[in-house]
């Protein structure tokens, strides 16, 4: 009886411990797309972005998956993972489209980093342009660092982030129509007016509304213009924000 006792009860202990921990973190899959045939800055992002999201896997005790195989957004690939993430590309063939529309339209989440929201013209894909709520319009260059605003601090993402920050060097994007204006469209960050003028070519001018952070709330997703270059990762503030928006994304953060 003794003898029974001694491993009934640590069986008993460890199945409490396990369900309670089970309870507390649900199985999140992270699948991060990419490419390696684009222009360099992205891919350089794309190659710092990767284990950036490792250590964070690694810290908050999720799985991460990188690939440069965009075949795999398909239903069935799909179908094991929580979030999607596109690393500076999208996808261009109709069926991978088709299989991201569906997977949205059912509880899908997804982070698109910088011109993973391009597209030459609304109807390039009108089901992204609705998603998205807008479509780009213009970058300005060279690549610069710019303070950007938090437009809600209440929001979970932003939980830890100062008012602003400095964002940075960056490629920033303009888009039309304003995504702040689109229906179901909640911006996060938007570039600082204390940051223009901005760029030398398509420069950013006093003001402009340029948003750089967003979500659709009819979806679970988020919009990040950042992601251009190797100094994406270089701000605390920042990084922090990215963590965030995975652990929401996730489900892990409310
Ligand atoms: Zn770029």
């Amino acid at each position: 009886m003794a003898c029974l006792k001694s491993i009934v009860i640590p069986a008993v202990l460890f199945l409490v411990v396990a369900v309670h921990h089970s309870g507390y973190r649900k199985p999140l899959h992270v699948l991060a797309f990419y490419s390696t045939n684009v222009e360099p800055d992205h891919v350089e992002f794309a190659r710092q972005a990767i284990p950036f999201f490792r250590a964070m896997a690694q810290r908050d005790d999720f799985d991460f998956t990188p690939t440069t195989n965009w075949n795999d957004l398909n239903q069935e690939v799909l179908s094991h993972y929580q979030v999607v993430v596109w690393l500076d590309d999208a996808p261009a063939l109709p069926a991978e489209r088709r299989a991201f529309e569906q997977y949205m339209a059912h509880g899908g989440a997804w982070l698109g980093f910088h011109i993973a929201g391009y597209m030459s013209s609304r109807q390039a894909w009108p089901w992204f342009a609705d998603f998205l709520g807008t479509v780009f319009s213009g970058n300005s260059w060279p690549p610069l660092p710019a303070k950007v605003d938090i437009d809600d601090p209440s929001n979970p993402m932003m939980r830890g982030l100062p008012a602003s920050y400095l964002s940075p060097a960056n490629e920033w994007y303009s888009w039309q129509p304003n995504p702040r204006s689109a229906p179901h469209i909640k911006v996060l960050m938007t570039l600082s007016s204390s940051a223009f003028p901005l760029g030398f070519k398509e420069t950013l001018v006093p003001g402009d509304d340029i948003p750089v952070v967003w979500t659709n709330t009819s979806y679970r997703m988020v919009y990040a213009n950042m992601g251009h270059g190797n100094k994406i990762f270089t701000s605390v503030e920042q990084n922090r924000f990215f963590e965030n928006a995975l652990l929401w994304l996730g489900g892990r953060l409310r």
